[in-house]
């Protein structure tokens, strides 16, 4: 973690026993990574947390009136054009529940004990609300938090944002906390990018989010509507789009690769585990079956797709049953590629505090037996393609002399003879090779 001065102060004041002294440390912990740093007056603090206890009579009591002293706090500060988010946590709020905003409207968040896993998740959504974005200092991961931009070819391939943000709050996951709120871009801005970038040679492109299918335009069209509209672009001959959650596959997406023929058969829909009690635990907003009628779905419109995902093995609490349930899920699923992880701890987030993480060297066993099933599966789907004839989108020139690289719709790498001049056409190639990365062919006359 960077060491920088807290950008948010925190006023925690607990009441009661020993239980609630604990409790603070650990709400002092999931807050430090939000950008929260301690300080013992209310008066200007940025967040106030009342640790309140149930067991003094008129305890309750208590609690509101150091509200009504909060709140006269918070309108001082609010005069001066700052904001203070009020939250009543413990034993009162537990008992109490949303009553308590009701007599008492000043408080934003009231969390019970049992909840305190979301308190980074809540605490979040109630800046979103007020039209402020966290502070987060969360130490960066390049693989886990960033766009997948990696791939860019000038020229010939091009990535375009579409969408920002996530609202799904993964309990290991820190991109809400530092990219914010669901966002999409405009679609006439999308569009007109999208022209200008088919004027200068681009010929396929991926449409980038870290949510991309909750994409919704002004008009609340979804990346559907975005696509069929990308799609009438002249000299745009592929489109792709990634990083998509099953939760937001909706039927017109499906339906779309089914009927717009520039969208390639190609679909990365991280699934992360196999189990549902894992996913449960991961706050995914999806089960396994779910997501196993979503492949099938997508499979009708798109017999052919090819399909990737995310993995992460060692979850805290995943156990060899949870594991071979995601082994399962995998060889039912048949993925074609695939991004796989151990489960790396973030402070701040939700899964950092649970119980039950899994050691090092079970993570390390887990991954290495996931990632030989899924290249023994994409070594497969690669061998599959020998003898095939496939159109091959050429974009740079190889590592030999006379030779260039494309990729197929299903996006492998293609190598194959020819020089330059092939450069952002796309033409047939019969494959004659396959490895566990990328196809070896031969330019053929015409599509099989
Ligand atoms: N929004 C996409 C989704 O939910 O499917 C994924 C975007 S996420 C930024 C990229 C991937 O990084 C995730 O799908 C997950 O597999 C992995 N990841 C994120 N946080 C992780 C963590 N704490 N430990 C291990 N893998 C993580
Ligand atoms: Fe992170 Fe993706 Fe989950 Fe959002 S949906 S919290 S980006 S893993």
């Amino acid at each position: 973690m960077t060491e920088r001065a807290p950008a948010k102060r925190v006023h925690i004041k607990s009441y009661g026993c020993q239980m609630n002294v604990y409790d603070a440390e650990r709400m002092t912990d999931v807050l430090r990574p939000l950008g929260y740093g301690l300080t013992d007056d209310p008066e200007g603090a940025d967040l106030v947390v009342l640790n309140t206890c149930h067991i003094r009579e008129k305890a309750t009591e208590k609690v509101y009136s150091e509200l009504g002293r909060i709140k006269a706090m918070k309108e001082r500060k609010a005069e001066a054009g700052g904001e203070m988010l009020i939250a009543v946590a413990g034993c009162v709020a537990q008992a109490e529940g949303a009553e308590i905003i009701r007599r008492q409207s000043a408080v934003d968040l009231v969390i019970g004990p049992q909840s305190y896993h979301r308190l980074p998740e809540m605490i979040a959504r109630a800046h979103r609300a007020a039209g402020e974005m966290l502070a987060a200092d969360f130490e960066a991961e390049a693989k886990f938090d960033a766009l997948p931009i990696e791939r860019g070819v000038a020229g010939v391939t091009a990535f375009l944002t579409v969408q920002e943000g996530c609202d799904k709050f993964c309990t290991f996951c820190v991109v809400p906390y530092t990219r914010g709120a669901e966002f999409s871009r405009p679609s006439a801005d999308i569009e007109r990018e999208a022209r200008g970038l088919a004027q200068r040679g681009v010929r396929e492109i991926t449409l980038l989010g870290q949510n991309v299918n909750a994409y919704r335009n002004d008009a609340g069209g979804g990346l559907a509507a975005l696509i069929r509209r990308l799609a009438r672009i002249e000299g745009l001959a592929r489109i792709r789009y990634t990083t998509s959650h099953p939760s937001d596959m909706d039927a017109a997406l499906i339906a779309a690769h089914g009927e717009v023929e520039s969208l390639m058969p190609y679909l990365h829909l991280p699934v992360q585990s196999g189990s549902d009690r894992i996913l449960k635990a991961m706050n995914r907003s999806h089960t396994v079956a779910g997501y196993l009628e979503t492949i099938a779905k997508v499979r009708a419109a798109r017999p052919d797709i090819a399909l990737s995902g995310d993995f992460i093995v060692g979850f805290p609490g995943e156990t060899d049953a949870d594991f071979e349930a995601t082994l399962d899920l995998v060889r039912e699923v048949g993925h074609a590629a695939a991004f796989s992880f151990k489960y790396s701890r973030r402070p701040g987030t939700p899964a950092s505090a649970m119980a039950g993480q899994v050691p090092e060297a079970v993570k390390t066993e887990r991954l290495a037996r996931l990632q030989a099933l899924l290249e023994s599966q994409q070594r497969a789907f690669n061998a599959a393609m020998v003898g095939r004839t496939v159109p091959v989108l050429f974009e740079k020139p190889g590592r030999h002399p006379g030779q260039v690289i494309g990729r197929s719709p299903y996006l492998q790498a293609v190598h194959c003879a020819g020089g330059g001049e092939l450069i952002g056409r796309i033409a047939p190639v019969t494959i004659t090779s396959a490895a566990h990365m990328s196809l070896g062919g031969e330019r053929a006359r015409a599509m099989a």
